[in-house]
């Protein structure tokens, strides 16, 4: 069993080298990741894996994304303090616990598996995060009650861009989204609302998530 140090060693290197090899660019991102530890948010059984650059098992066959990917994706938003944003896709809770470092203001997060509520909610709380709010429905139709969004970002496979996430955005907002094939194979998509309310959207490239199922996304 490694301890609680040792833990912290391991995943303070792959801070680190995430930092030195320009996946995680910029302070805030930086400081989020190590105020986050990602063992915080897996099943006891995984801690001593998650400083692994890779994808781990959460409850319900679902993964939590390998730490490149999360990085990736954070820098993709470009969030600041302030910032209201959407994550769907709660699963562990950690990619909520990093935004919700960054924009540090309340977040909202929807995920389909009721399990996956609870298992989110207790991480959050071990980890001391108060100002995610963590909610049991479909993403793929966003979520009504707190539009419109400066940001949204999506955790799972699209077949198609969701136009209910692109309406929930405000103009200026931006969606990062997974789209491609039901199984590991999307392309991840920046999707930008003008101030005018046009869209604009650009291919970042390759990415594997599990799939977003539901109304706008696919059929059980
Ligand atoms: N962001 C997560 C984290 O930090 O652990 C990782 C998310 S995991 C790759 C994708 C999650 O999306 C799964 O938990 C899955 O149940 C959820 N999901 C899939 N379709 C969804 C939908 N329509 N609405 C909400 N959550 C959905």
């Amino acid at each position: 069993m490694v301890d609680g140090e040792e833990l912290l060693r391991r995943w303070e290197k792959t801070v680190e080298r995430l930092f030195r090899d320009g996946v995680i660019k910029s302070e805030p991102v930086r400081r989020a990741f190590l105020k986050y530890p990602r063992y915080l948010f897996v099943q006891k059984r995984y801690c001593s894996y998650a400083h692994v650059d890779e994808p781990l098992p959460i409850p319900a066959g679902q993964t939590i994304s390998a730490p490149h990917m999360v990085a990736i994706m954070l820098e993709l938003a470009e969030l600041k303090p302030g910032m209201k944003v959407l994550e769907v896709g709660t699963g562990s809770g950690w990619n909520a616990a990093l935004i919700a470092e960054l924009v540090k203001t309340d977040v909202y997060t929807v995920e389909r598996i009721p399990e996956l509520v609870e298992f989110a909610r207790r991480n959050l709380q071990r980890a001391g995060v108060e100002n995610v709010h963590v909610f049991l429905g479909d993403g793929s139709k966003g979520f009504p009650p707190k539009v419109p969004y400066d940001r949204i970002i999506v955790t799972a496979g699209a077949p198609e861009i969701p136009g209910p996430l692109v309406e929930q955005l405000k103009p200026g907002g931006r969606l990062i989204i997974p789209v491609g094939s039901y199984h590991l194979w999307q392309d991840l998509y920046i999707v930008d609302k003008t101030e005018k309310g046009k869209t604009k959207k650009r291919r970042w490239g390759g990415v594997a998530f599990v799939p977003l199922v539901g109304e706008y996304g696919w059929r059980e």
